[in-house]
């Protein structure tokens, strides 16, 4: 009756799901010949303890879109998991992430690197980072437009406390392969252009709908949320 439920019924659905998504992952590497792919658990709107339930499984990273959401949520986290932001960041948020997740995933201008930067530096740690692409062009996403990416990756190799990991993308939904192509395109260019302390390491792309496609194309980080915990209770922003 004390014993701590290590597998609760109300969860079972999380578990199946996470084996699907590993097996088709696997599948998708295998099949297109990629190195290991990392699947990132995308918690907006999940309570803590289904994310736990998650990390208990072993995915070992998270990732958070909204500031206040996961501040609110933090302290309940199981901490052998790694934390990245991925959602839209303001440059006056900044001070409130910079010591509480491993990477900022959506970094679309100066004036936000400058931030982090800025912040990295005061707090004695270099941050990493990886530059978010508006990919599709969409007018409504936030992301460099791909054109301006080599110019941003460049100013921003000049920041002492930030390390540039790689590109990430939102591509318009149903986009197919032609989105996640071209941003393959851009991250083997970015990588050969060899910028002093830039790294092309990670490709994060590929959501609940396009992973697969996404793996295709070069990712090796999906960011899944709807196929791992089920649809979202409310609506975003
Ligand atoms: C919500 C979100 C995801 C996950 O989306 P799903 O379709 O639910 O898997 C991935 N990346 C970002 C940036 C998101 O905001």
């Amino acid at each position: 009756m004390c014993q701590k439920s290590v597998n609760p019924p109300e969860f079972q659905y999380i578990l199946e799901n996470y084996r699907q998504i590993c097996y088709n992952v696997g599948n998708a590497a295998a099949k297109y010949g990629s190195g290991s792919v990392k699947i990132m658990a995308v918690t907006k709107t999940v309570p803590p303890e289904k994310v736990n339930y998650a990390v208990s499984l072993g995915i070992d990273l998270l990732g958070e879109n909204r500031v206040q959401e996961y501040l609110s949520k933090k302290d309940s986290y199981d901490k052998s998991a790694r934390v990245h932001m991925i959602g839209h960041l303001q440059t006056n948020k900044v001070k409130y992430v910079i010591n509480n997740v491993d990477m900022i995933q959506s970094v679309d201008s100066v004036k936000l690197a400058n931030e982090i930067n800025r912040l990295a530096e005061k707090n004695k740690k270099t941050m990493d980072i990886l530059i978010e692409v508006n990919i599709g062009g969409e007018e409504s996403k936030s992301g460099v437009p791909a054109d301006r990416v080599y110019s941003l990756i460049e100013e921003i190799s000049a920041m002492k406390s930030i390390s540039v990991k790689g590109l990430m993308a939102v591509p318009p939904i149903g986009s197919g392969d032609e989105a996640f192509d071209k941003m393959n395109l851009l991250f083997q260019g970015v990588k050969e252009k060899r910028f002093p302390g830039v790294s092309m390491d990670i490709l994060s792309m590929g959501m609940s709908g396009d992973y697969e496609t996404a793996i295709k194309h070069g990712s090796n980080l999906v960011r899944i949320g709807t196929k791992l915990f089920g649809a979202r209770k409310y609506l975003e922003v």
